[in-house]
């Protein structure tokens, strides 16, 4: 499928980077490479000069039919040159793979769709009985406040849908029993938290009986992350368990009290795996960043570090707020904890229904089973603003067979980013026949 291929590069090639701040991104490159691509101007909205989102909308046959969109951000993280075998945004092809920075999250998605949705959008598919839509979203990588946010709160007319396709598409899984095809569904909740701690300044020269904002801080940080984090065996984990993936050690890994213990076991042959589990079982908490003081010479007199906190299912504000006042102890008196940019609880989309169901026929189409499993991811995306309207979300794709999940996962914002043409072909096979199916589920039903 050339088509796919082809327009991934370009949209690499765009290098599209937000770094979080404003005046990056500029994804108004790749709406243009997209209004080429479609041959059609669509809609466009942009918060922010050269940050443009591109929609269109495909009326469907029936009013009363429901609605599904296929969203990809166009955007992608920073690469350092250095650590990588090509160069990022070459989009060179090598064996077999097409590489740069985006390859699997998400223009490998962005593209796919895009020639999927292009066959209805230029007739030589007739319509859905719902409206199809595709949206190339701005800003994922910056939280979505110049995209996906924006558009769910000023032009929801514009991007309303009830079932939504987008990231994270994930390679299937073996099991004793077979291959199972995950299908994200849920995510965890980011509620980050800024820490700041005061002290008096004075000579670096006298220490004694001072109080220094960075001792604080640091004994702070290491009491937060010495203090065992809050275990949540969440349905959506059980889920994953229940495919039977981890053979021996399933019932270990449901149980509040053996899990860490089978985290260990883990750990002692694949890292990767129990770093992965424990984000899955655990609310997390990661110091990322700490600044304090302003010469060598100087007691400093105020800290800030920045905690990236992620919470399960069934999580709530005040369980993070708990957290850090048990594992501060007697310093959380003295350390200022607030919110460092909105609360998001855990979301969610029920693994039942139209889509669930088209999903599966997809899969049975390409790959000849319908074994798919809910699958939880630690990251987020912009499905959490879709969910909080009602959408039911999910992230979909297809990798080729011998891909391990573990090292899909070290790709994402990690060095030699890279997409095989196999995995091109079979996700847009799996996406094309999944809205087929959908289309002909709704007129059914
Ligand atoms: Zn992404």
């Amino acid at each position: 499928m050339p088509d796919s291929v082809e327009l991934l590069q370009a949209l690499i090639r765009n290098e599209c980077v937000n770094d979080g701040t404003v005046e990056s991104g500029f994804e108004s490159r790749s709406v243009e490479t997209l209004q080429e691509f479609f041959n059609n101007p669509g809609e466009v909205r942009e918060k922010q000069r050269g940050r443009g989102s591109l929609v269109y909308r495909i009326p469907g046959t029936d009013p009363a039919a429901p609605s599904l969109m296929l969203m990809g951000h166009t955007d992608v993280v920073p690469a350092n040159p250095d650590g990588w075998d090509v160069n990022p945004f070459a989009a060179e092809i090598r064996e077999g793979c097409v590489w740069g920075r985006g390859a699997v999250d998400m223009l490998n998605l962005t593209a796919t769709m895009a020639t999927v949705f292009s066959q209805y959008l230029n007739g030589s598919i007739p319509p859905l009985p719902g409206d199809l839509v595709y949206l190339a979203v701005a800003d994922e990588e910056g939280g979505g406040r110049y995209g996906a946010q924006f558009l769910v709160d000023e032009y929801w007319d514009l991007v309303a849908c009830d079932y939504l396709m987008t990231e994270i598409g994930q390679p299937r899984v073996m099991t004793p029993t077979g291959p199972y095809y995950p299908i994200t569904t849920t995510e965890k909740g980011p509620m980050w938290r800024k820490l700041h701690s005061q002290g008096v300044p004075g000579h670096g020269s006298q220490p004694y009986g001072r109080e220094n904002a960075v001792i604080d801080m640091a004994a702070a940080i290491t009491r937060l992350v010495q203090s065992p984090a809050p275990v949540r065996i969440s349905d959506e984990w059980r889920a994953i368990v229940e495919t039977g993936a981890f053979g021996e050690l399933s019932e270990m890994l449901v149980s509040e009290n053996l899990v860490d213990e089978a985290i260990e076991i883990l750990a002692a042959t694949d890292v990767g795996l129990a770093r992965w589990v424990h984000a899955l079982t655990h609310m997390t908490f990661s110091p990322n960043i700490v600044h304090g003081g302003v010469k060598s010479n100087v007691i400093p007199d105020s800290t800030e570090a920045d905690v990236d906190v992620r919470v399960l299912p069934g999580h709530e504000v005040d369980d993070v707020d708990d957290h850090f006042r048990k594992a501060l102890g007697d310093l959380y008196d003295r350390i200022e904890v607030v919110p460092a940019m909105d609360d998001y609880v855990a979301n969610s989309s029920p693994s039942s229904g139209l889509l669930w169901e088209a999903i599966g026929d997809g899969l049975q189409a390409v790959e000849g089973t319908r074994d798919r499993f809910p699958m939880m991811v630690t990251g987020t995306t912009d499905s959490r603003f879709f969910r909080q309207r009602g959408t039911v979300a999910y992230g979909v794709g297809l990798y080729e067979h011998t891909l391990k999940p573990s090292d899909f996962a070290a790709m994402f914002h990690g060095n030699n980013e890279r997409v095989s043409l196999e995995s091109i072909d079979r996700t847009e096979r799996l996406l094309f026949e999944t809205v087929a199916a959908f289309g002909r589920r709704s007129a059914a039903g």
